[in-house]
Protein backbone atom coordinates (compact mmCIF):
# COMPACT_ATOMS: atom_id res chain seq x y z
CA UNK A 1 0.00 0.00 0.00
CA UNK A 2 2.70 2.74 -1.14
CA UNK A 3 0.71 5.04 -2.51
CA UNK A 4 -2.73 5.35 -1.33
CA UNK A 5 -3.90 6.08 1.54
CA UNK A 6 -6.92 4.52 2.67
CA UNK A 7 -9.28 6.12 5.43
CA UNK A 8 -10.00 3.03 8.62
CA UNK A 9 -13.09 2.65 10.68
CA UNK A 10 -12.53 0.23 13.80
CA UNK A 11 -15.88 -0.96 15.66
CA UNK A 12 -15.02 -2.73 18.87
CA UNK A 13 -11.42 -1.07 19.20
CA UNK A 14 -10.88 -1.83 22.66
CA UNK A 15 -10.97 -5.59 22.32
CA UNK A 16 -8.30 -8.07 20.96
CA UNK A 17 -8.81 -8.12 17.43
CA UNK A 18 -9.27 -4.08 18.00
CA UNK A 19 -6.15 -3.58 20.00
CA UNK A 20 -4.23 -5.85 17.30
CA UNK A 21 -5.48 -3.74 15.07
CA UNK A 22 -4.76 -0.33 16.15
CA UNK A 23 -1.14 -2.10 16.53
CA UNK A 24 -1.00 -2.82 12.59
CA UNK A 25 -2.12 0.68 11.92
CA UNK A 26 0.51 2.40 14.23
CA UNK A 27 3.09 -0.20 11.98
CA UNK A 28 1.66 1.54 8.69
CA UNK A 29 0.91 5.07 9.45
CA UNK A 30 1.50 5.83 5.95
CA UNK A 31 -0.70 4.11 4.11
CA UNK A 32 -4.17 4.16 6.76
CA UNK A 33 -5.90 7.08 8.51
CA UNK A 34 -8.30 6.00 11.49
CA UNK A 35 -11.08 8.05 11.32
CA UNK A 36 -13.76 6.65 13.47
CA UNK A 37 -14.09 4.17 16.06
CA UNK A 38 -16.31 2.41 18.60
CA UNK A 39 -16.54 0.09 21.84
CA UNK A 40 -18.60 -0.99 24.75
CA UNK A 41 -17.91 -0.51 28.28
CA UNK A 42 -14.14 0.51 28.32
CA UNK A 43 -14.58 4.50 27.96
CA UNK A 44 -11.22 5.25 29.18
CA UNK A 45 -9.57 2.83 26.51
CA UNK A 46 -11.82 4.21 23.93
CA UNK A 47 -11.24 7.60 24.68
CA UNK A 48 -7.27 7.21 24.81
CA UNK A 49 -7.71 5.51 21.26
CA UNK A 50 -9.51 9.07 20.30
CA UNK A 51 -6.75 10.90 21.26
CA UNK A 52 -3.64 9.13 19.90
CA UNK A 53 -5.08 8.57 17.05
CA UNK A 54 -7.20 11.93 16.52
CA UNK A 55 -9.99 10.35 15.09
CA UNK A 56 -13.10 11.98 14.60
CA UNK A 57 -15.86 10.21 15.16
CA UNK A 58 -16.42 7.81 18.19
CA UNK A 59 -19.43 5.02 18.95
CA UNK A 60 -20.75 4.41 22.40
CA UNK A 61 -23.59 1.94 23.69
CA UNK A 62 -25.46 4.96 25.67
CA UNK A 63 -26.39 8.26 26.59
CA UNK A 64 -24.93 7.62 29.59
CA UNK A 65 -21.56 7.05 27.90
CA UNK A 66 -21.56 9.05 25.13
CA UNK A 67 -21.73 11.84 28.58
CA UNK A 68 -19.07 10.48 30.38
CA UNK A 69 -17.25 10.08 26.67
CA UNK A 70 -17.95 13.85 26.14
CA UNK A 71 -15.94 14.72 29.52
CA UNK A 72 -12.92 13.13 28.73
CA UNK A 73 -12.61 14.55 25.17
CA UNK A 74 -14.21 17.38 24.36
CA UNK A 75 -16.53 19.05 22.13
CA UNK A 76 -14.28 18.72 18.94
CA UNK A 77 -14.63 14.78 18.82
CA UNK A 78 -18.29 13.79 17.84
CA UNK A 79 -19.73 11.02 19.52
CA UNK A 80 -22.31 8.82 18.02
CA UNK A 81 -24.80 6.36 19.95
CA UNK A 82 -25.98 2.91 20.10
CA UNK A 83 -26.79 0.68 16.76
CA UNK A 84 -28.15 3.61 14.46
CA UNK A 85 -24.09 5.00 15.38
CA UNK A 86 -22.32 1.84 14.46
CA UNK A 87 -24.49 1.84 11.32
CA UNK A 88 -23.68 6.25 10.93
CA UNK A 89 -19.54 4.99 11.66
CA UNK A 90 -20.16 2.27 9.42
CA UNK A 91 -20.31 4.64 6.21
CA UNK A 92 -17.58 6.58 6.97
CA UNK A 93 -14.36 4.77 5.49
CA UNK A 94 -12.64 2.94 2.85
CA UNK A 95 -12.62 0.19 4.95
CA UNK A 96 -14.51 -0.69 7.79
CA UNK A 97 -13.05 -3.38 10.20
CA UNK A 98 -16.12 -5.02 12.72
CA UNK A 99 -14.09 -6.52 15.66
CA UNK A 100 -17.23 -6.14 18.29
CA UNK A 101 -18.18 -9.12 19.95
CA UNK A 102 -21.66 -11.00 18.81
CA UNK A 103 -24.72 -10.17 17.05
CA UNK A 104 -24.23 -6.54 18.70
CA UNK A 105 -22.21 -6.20 15.15
CA UNK A 106 -25.05 -6.76 12.82
CA UNK A 107 -25.65 -3.05 11.78
CA UNK A 108 -21.69 -2.79 11.17
CA UNK A 109 -21.61 -5.39 8.53
CA UNK A 110 -24.85 -4.71 6.66
CA UNK A 111 -24.35 -1.29 6.76
CA UNK A 112 -20.40 -1.32 5.97
CA UNK A 113 -21.73 -3.56 3.00
CA UNK A 114 -24.97 -2.02 1.80
CA UNK A 115 -22.48 0.97 1.27
CA UNK A 116 -20.37 0.01 -1.16
CA UNK A 117 -17.12 -0.70 1.68
CA UNK A 118 -14.41 -3.51 2.16
CA UNK A 119 -15.93 -4.95 5.27
CA UNK A 120 -13.21 -6.47 7.33
CA UNK A 121 -15.01 -9.12 9.39
CA UNK A 122 -13.99 -10.38 12.49
CA UNK A 123 -17.00 -10.16 13.88
CA UNK A 124 -18.34 -13.91 12.62
CA UNK A 125 -21.97 -13.90 14.75
CA UNK A 126 -23.40 -11.45 12.46
CA UNK A 127 -22.71 -13.40 9.13
CA UNK A 128 -23.91 -16.58 10.59
CA UNK A 129 -27.18 -15.36 11.84
CA UNK A 130 -27.90 -13.09 8.96
CA UNK A 131 -26.44 -14.94 5.97
CA UNK A 132 -29.23 -14.58 3.73
CA UNK A 133 -29.51 -10.47 4.16
CA UNK A 134 -25.68 -10.51 3.84
CA UNK A 135 -25.46 -12.42 0.70
CA UNK A 136 -28.28 -9.48 -0.56
CA UNK A 137 -25.87 -6.43 0.42
CA UNK A 138 -23.16 -8.44 -1.17
CA UNK A 139 -24.06 -7.60 -4.18
CA UNK A 140 -23.50 -3.87 -3.59
CA UNK A 141 -21.03 -2.05 -6.15
CA UNK A 142 -17.80 -1.66 -4.58
CA UNK A 143 -18.61 -3.82 -1.80
CA UNK A 144 -15.95 -6.57 -0.78
CA UNK A 145 -16.10 -9.06 2.60
CA UNK A 146 -12.80 -10.07 3.65
CA UNK A 147 -12.20 -12.23 6.43
CA UNK A 148 -9.98 -11.40 9.41
CA UNK A 149 -11.10 -14.85 11.00
CA UNK A 150 -7.28 -16.75 10.78
CA UNK A 151 -9.15 -19.97 9.28
CA UNK A 152 -10.92 -18.27 6.91
CA UNK A 153 -8.56 -15.57 5.81
CA UNK A 154 -6.22 -18.75 5.39
CA UNK A 155 -8.83 -19.88 2.82
CA UNK A 156 -9.34 -16.82 0.90
CA UNK A 157 -5.47 -16.43 0.25
CA UNK A 158 -5.72 -20.63 -0.91
CA UNK A 159 -8.71 -19.51 -2.98
CA UNK A 160 -6.89 -16.89 -5.09
CA UNK A 161 -5.19 -19.69 -7.18
CA UNK A 162 -8.69 -20.66 -8.10
CA UNK A 163 -11.13 -19.16 -10.79
CA UNK A 164 -13.49 -17.44 -9.06
CA UNK A 165 -16.26 -19.53 -10.55
CA UNK A 166 -19.53 -19.55 -8.12
CA UNK A 167 -19.77 -22.20 -5.51
CA UNK A 168 -15.94 -23.34 -6.42
CA UNK A 169 -17.07 -26.66 -7.97
CA UNK A 170 -12.81 -27.32 -8.63
CA UNK A 171 -13.13 -27.47 -4.74
CA UNK A 172 -13.65 -31.13 -3.03
CA UNK A 173 -13.67 -29.68 0.55
CA UNK A 174 -12.64 -26.56 2.66
CA UNK A 175 -10.61 -27.62 6.25
CA UNK A 176 -10.90 -25.70 8.75
CA UNK A 177 -8.15 -25.87 11.24
CA UNK A 178 -8.88 -26.21 14.85
CA UNK A 179 -6.25 -26.47 17.91
CA UNK A 180 -8.66 -28.32 19.47
CA UNK A 181 -8.80 -25.39 22.64
CA UNK A 182 -7.61 -26.26 26.40
CA UNK A 183 -9.98 -29.45 26.77
CA UNK A 184 -8.31 -31.46 23.63
CA UNK A 185 -8.21 -35.06 24.54
CA UNK A 186 -11.05 -34.18 27.61
CA UNK A 187 -13.42 -37.63 27.75
CA UNK A 188 -16.78 -36.52 28.33
CA UNK A 189 -16.89 -37.44 32.10
CA UNK A 190 -13.65 -35.21 32.54
CA UNK A 191 -15.47 -32.24 31.09
CA UNK A 192 -18.28 -32.67 33.53
CA UNK A 193 -15.75 -31.13 36.00
CA UNK A 194 -14.34 -28.59 33.48
CA UNK A 195 -13.75 -25.01 35.00
CA UNK A 196 -14.08 -21.73 34.08
CA UNK A 197 -10.64 -21.36 34.50
CA UNK A 198 -9.60 -23.95 32.62
CA UNK A 199 -11.70 -22.81 29.95
CA UNK A 200 -10.57 -19.04 29.55
CA UNK A 201 -6.60 -20.55 28.76
CA UNK A 202 -6.59 -21.00 25.35
CA UNK A 203 -3.58 -22.81 24.16
CA UNK A 204 -2.20 -20.28 21.16
CA UNK A 205 -4.42 -17.80 21.09
CA UNK A 206 -5.08 -14.97 23.13
CA UNK A 207 -8.65 -13.58 22.57
CA UNK A 208 -11.42 -11.88 23.96
CA UNK A 209 -13.35 -13.96 26.86
CA UNK A 210 -16.85 -15.47 24.46
CA UNK A 211 -14.62 -16.90 21.62
CA UNK A 212 -12.14 -18.09 24.39
CA UNK A 213 -15.67 -19.83 25.61
CA UNK A 214 -16.92 -20.55 22.77
CA UNK A 215 -12.94 -22.42 21.39
CA UNK A 216 -13.40 -24.61 24.45
CA UNK A 217 -16.84 -25.32 23.54
CA UNK A 218 -15.93 -25.74 19.84
CA UNK A 219 -19.02 -23.99 19.22
CA UNK A 220 -16.49 -20.91 17.68
CA UNK A 221 -15.68 -24.16 14.93
CA UNK A 222 -19.76 -24.48 14.87
CA UNK A 223 -19.93 -21.01 14.08
CA UNK A 224 -16.61 -21.04 11.21
CA UNK A 225 -18.41 -23.79 9.69
CA UNK A 226 -20.99 -21.70 8.82
CA UNK A 227 -19.59 -18.73 7.92
CA UNK A 228 -17.05 -20.58 5.90
CA UNK A 229 -19.95 -21.80 4.15
CA UNK A 230 -21.59 -18.29 3.70
CA UNK A 231 -18.25 -16.56 2.97
CA UNK A 232 -17.39 -18.57 0.22
CA UNK A 233 -20.62 -20.06 -0.95
CA UNK A 234 -19.83 -23.83 -0.09
CA UNK A 235 -22.35 -25.62 1.16
CA UNK A 236 -21.66 -27.09 4.92
CA UNK A 237 -21.20 -30.72 3.52
CA UNK A 238 -18.25 -29.38 1.85
CA UNK A 239 -16.59 -28.08 4.91
CA UNK A 240 -14.95 -30.25 7.46
CA UNK A 241 -12.98 -29.80 10.64
CA UNK A 242 -9.39 -30.98 11.20
CA UNK A 243 -7.96 -30.73 15.00
CA UNK A 244 -4.42 -29.34 14.65
CA UNK A 245 -3.08 -28.27 18.06
CA UNK A 246 -0.24 -26.23 17.13
CA UNK A 247 -2.41 -23.54 15.16
CA UNK A 248 0.74 -22.90 12.09
CA UNK A 249 -1.33 -24.27 9.34
CA UNK A 250 -4.53 -22.30 9.56
CA UNK A 251 -6.74 -23.92 7.47
CA UNK A 252 -6.66 -25.84 4.15
CA UNK A 253 -8.29 -26.15 0.86
CA UNK A 254 -8.88 -29.74 -0.87
CA UNK A 255 -9.50 -29.79 -4.75
CA UNK A 256 -11.10 -32.37 -6.58
CA UNK A 257 -7.76 -33.77 -8.16
CA UNK A 258 -6.62 -34.44 -4.50
CA UNK A 259 -4.16 -31.26 -4.48
CA UNK A 260 -4.31 -29.31 -0.74
CA UNK A 261 -2.83 -26.15 -0.57
CA UNK A 262 -2.44 -24.80 3.36
CA UNK A 263 -1.61 -20.99 4.77
CA UNK A 264 0.93 -21.47 7.47
CA UNK A 265 2.12 -18.69 9.61
CA UNK A 266 3.05 -18.27 12.95
CA UNK A 267 -0.61 -17.69 15.18
CA UNK A 268 -0.48 -13.67 15.31
CA UNK A 269 -3.98 -12.15 14.36
CA UNK A 270 -2.07 -9.18 13.61
CA UNK A 271 -1.30 -11.30 10.13
CA UNK A 272 -4.89 -11.61 8.92
CA UNK A 273 -5.80 -8.15 10.33
CA UNK A 274 -3.05 -6.45 7.88
CA UNK A 275 -4.37 -8.96 4.99
CA UNK A 276 -7.66 -7.23 5.21
CA UNK A 277 -6.45 -4.16 5.24
CA UNK A 278 -3.57 -3.89 2.64
CA UNK A 279 -5.25 -6.51 0.04
CA UNK A 280 -4.82 -6.67 -3.06
CA UNK A 281 -1.53 -5.77 -1.64
CA UNK A 282 1.00 -7.67 1.04
CA UNK A 283 1.79 -4.87 4.15
CA UNK A 284 5.83 -5.95 4.20
CA UNK A 285 6.32 -5.31 8.20
CA UNK A 286 5.12 -8.89 8.68
CA UNK A 287 4.33 -10.68 12.02
CA UNK A 288 7.50 -13.10 12.76
CA UNK A 289 8.58 -15.87 10.77
CA UNK A 290 8.30 -19.68 11.06
CA UNK A 291 11.35 -20.98 11.26
CA UNK A 292 12.13 -24.20 8.79
CA UNK A 293 15.93 -24.55 10.24
CA UNK A 294 14.59 -26.11 13.06
CA UNK A 295 12.07 -28.92 13.36
CA UNK A 296 8.38 -27.90 12.88
CA UNK A 297 5.52 -30.55 14.27
CA UNK A 298 2.36 -30.40 12.55
CA UNK A 299 -0.42 -33.06 13.62
CA UNK A 300 -3.89 -33.69 12.52
CA UNK A 301 -6.87 -35.62 14.07
CA UNK A 302 -10.58 -36.09 14.04
CA UNK A 303 -12.44 -33.48 16.23
CA UNK A 304 -14.15 -35.75 18.94
CA UNK A 305 -17.41 -35.22 17.95
CA UNK A 306 -19.46 -37.01 21.02
CA UNK A 307 -17.35 -34.81 24.10
CA UNK A 308 -17.78 -31.76 21.77
CA UNK A 309 -22.03 -31.53 20.81
CA UNK A 310 -21.86 -28.31 19.41
CA UNK A 311 -19.99 -29.24 16.28
CA UNK A 312 -22.84 -31.01 14.88
CA UNK A 313 -25.01 -28.82 16.39
CA UNK A 314 -24.12 -26.21 14.02
CA UNK A 315 -24.07 -28.58 11.19
CA UNK A 316 -27.50 -29.50 11.70
CA UNK A 317 -28.87 -25.33 12.35
CA UNK A 318 -26.51 -24.91 9.01
CA UNK A 319 -28.80 -27.99 7.41
CA UNK A 320 -32.38 -26.68 8.54
CA UNK A 321 -31.11 -22.76 7.32
CA UNK A 322 -33.38 -19.92 7.15
CA UNK A 323 -33.23 -18.22 10.88
CA UNK A 324 -31.76 -21.22 12.64
CA UNK A 325 -28.14 -20.86 12.79
CA UNK A 326 -29.51 -17.38 14.69
CA UNK A 327 -31.07 -18.91 16.69
CA UNK A 328 -27.68 -21.31 17.75
CA UNK A 329 -25.81 -18.31 18.13
CA UNK A 330 -27.98 -16.28 20.32
CA UNK A 331 -28.43 -19.36 22.37
CA UNK A 332 -24.89 -19.25 22.27
CA UNK A 333 -24.33 -15.98 23.70
CA UNK A 334 -26.67 -16.32 26.44
CA UNK A 335 -25.33 -19.31 27.15
CA UNK A 336 -22.03 -18.28 27.41
CA UNK A 337 -22.61 -14.86 29.25
CA UNK A 338 -24.29 -16.94 32.09
CA UNK A 339 -21.13 -19.29 32.12
CA UNK A 340 -18.95 -16.34 32.78
CA UNK A 341 -21.50 -15.14 35.06
CA UNK A 342 -20.96 -18.68 37.42
CA UNK A 343 -24.75 -19.06 36.87
CA UNK A 344 -24.49 -22.34 34.71
CA UNK A 345 -22.17 -25.34 34.32
CA UNK A 346 -19.73 -26.04 31.26
CA UNK A 347 -21.44 -28.24 30.22
CA UNK A 348 -25.06 -26.26 30.45
CA UNK A 349 -23.85 -24.58 27.59
CA UNK A 350 -24.24 -26.13 24.69
CA UNK A 351 -27.36 -28.33 26.57
CA UNK A 352 -29.09 -24.70 26.12
CA UNK A 353 -28.14 -24.49 22.85
CA UNK A 354 -29.53 -27.61 21.83
CA UNK A 355 -32.81 -27.51 24.30
CA UNK A 356 -33.49 -23.77 22.06
CA UNK A 357 -32.57 -25.18 18.69
CA UNK A 358 -34.76 -28.15 19.00
CA UNK A 359 -37.93 -25.43 19.65
CA UNK A 360 -36.88 -23.76 16.34
CA UNK A 361 -39.69 -22.60 14.44
CA UNK A 362 -38.95 -22.59 10.55
CA UNK A 363 -38.46 -19.40 9.33
CA UNK A 364 -36.72 -18.15 5.80
CA UNK A 365 -35.53 -15.08 7.21
CA UNK A 366 -36.36 -13.14 4.36
CA UNK A 367 -35.68 -8.99 6.34
CA UNK A 368 -33.99 -7.94 9.18
CA UNK A 369 -37.55 -7.62 11.23
CA UNK A 370 -37.58 -11.37 10.60
CA UNK A 371 -34.21 -11.58 12.10
CA UNK A 372 -33.96 -9.31 15.08
CA UNK A 373 -37.78 -10.84 16.34
CA UNK A 374 -36.07 -14.62 15.47
CA UNK A 375 -32.59 -13.63 17.78
CA UNK A 376 -35.21 -11.87 20.40
CA UNK A 377 -37.16 -15.20 20.90
CA UNK A 378 -34.33 -17.33 20.74
CA UNK A 379 -32.68 -15.67 23.60
CA UNK A 380 -36.07 -15.12 25.50
CA UNK A 381 -35.87 -19.27 25.09
CA UNK A 382 -32.36 -19.66 26.19
CA UNK A 383 -33.59 -16.74 29.25
CA UNK A 384 -36.08 -19.36 30.24
CA UNK A 385 -34.29 -22.43 30.69
CA UNK A 386 -31.76 -20.35 32.79
CA UNK A 387 -34.53 -19.16 35.15
CA UNK A 388 -36.20 -22.87 35.37
P1 LIG B 1 -13.46 -8.71 22.79
O1 LIG B 1 -14.49 -9.05 23.80
O2 LIG B 1 -12.04 -8.66 23.20
O3 LIG B 1 -13.81 -7.28 22.15
C1 LIG B 1 -15.09 -6.94 21.74
C2 LIG B 1 -15.18 -5.47 21.37
O4 LIG B 1 -16.53 -5.17 21.04
C3 LIG B 1 -14.82 -4.52 22.53
O5 LIG B 1 -14.20 -3.39 21.99
C4 LIG B 1 -16.19 -4.15 23.09
O6 LIG B 1 -16.16 -2.92 23.77
C5 LIG B 1 -16.98 -4.07 21.80
N1 LIG B 1 -18.42 -4.15 21.96
C6 LIG B 1 -19.12 -5.09 22.64
N2 LIG B 1 -20.44 -4.83 22.53
C7 LIG B 1 -20.56 -3.71 21.76
C8 LIG B 1 -21.66 -2.95 21.28
N3 LIG B 1 -22.91 -3.27 21.61
N4 LIG B 1 -21.40 -1.88 20.49
C9 LIG B 1 -20.14 -1.54 20.19
N5 LIG B 1 -19.07 -2.23 20.60
C10 LIG B 1 -19.28 -3.29 21.38
O7 LIG B 1 -13.68 -9.71 21.57
P2 LIG B 1 -12.62 -10.18 20.46
O8 LIG B 1 -11.93 -11.39 20.93
O9 LIG B 1 -11.83 -9.02 19.98
O10 LIG B 1 -13.62 -10.67 19.33
C11 LIG B 1 -14.36 -9.75 18.51
C12 LIG B 1 -14.97 -10.52 17.36
O11 LIG B 1 -13.91 -11.07 16.57
C13 LIG B 1 -15.83 -11.70 17.79
O12 LIG B 1 -16.89 -11.83 16.90
C14 LIG B 1 -14.91 -12.90 17.67
O13 LIG B 1 -15.58 -14.10 17.41
C15 LIG B 1 -14.07 -12.48 16.46
N6 LIG B 1 -12.74 -13.10 16.40
C16 LIG B 1 -11.83 -12.86 17.37
C17 LIG B 1 -10.57 -13.45 17.31
C18 LIG B 1 -9.52 -13.17 18.36
O14 LIG B 1 -8.39 -13.61 18.21
N7 LIG B 1 -9.82 -12.42 19.43
C19 LIG B 1 -10.26 -14.30 16.25
C20 LIG B 1 -11.21 -14.51 15.26
C21 LIG B 1 -12.45 -13.91 15.34
MG1 LIG C 1 -10.99 -18.58 13.91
Amino acid sequence: MSTLRHSVALMGATGSIGTQTLDVLRREVESFELVSIAGGEQLSELAAIAREFQVARVGVISEEHRNALADLLGPSTEIVVGPEGLAELSRDADIIVNAVMGFAGLPVTLTALESGKRLALANKESLVAAAPLVAKVRATPGSSLVPIDSEHCAIHQCLASSPASPGYPDVSRLLLTASGGPFRGWSKDELLHAQKSDALVHPTWSMGSKITIDSSTLMNKGLEVMEASALFGIEVGRVEVVVHPQSVVHSMVEYVDGSVLAQLSKPDMRLPIAYCLGLPERLGHGWGRLDFSQPIELNFEAPDRAAFPALDLAYEAARLGGAAPAWLSAANEVAVAAFLDDRIGWVDIVAIVATVLDGYEPDPLNSLDDLMANDALARQRAHDILHK
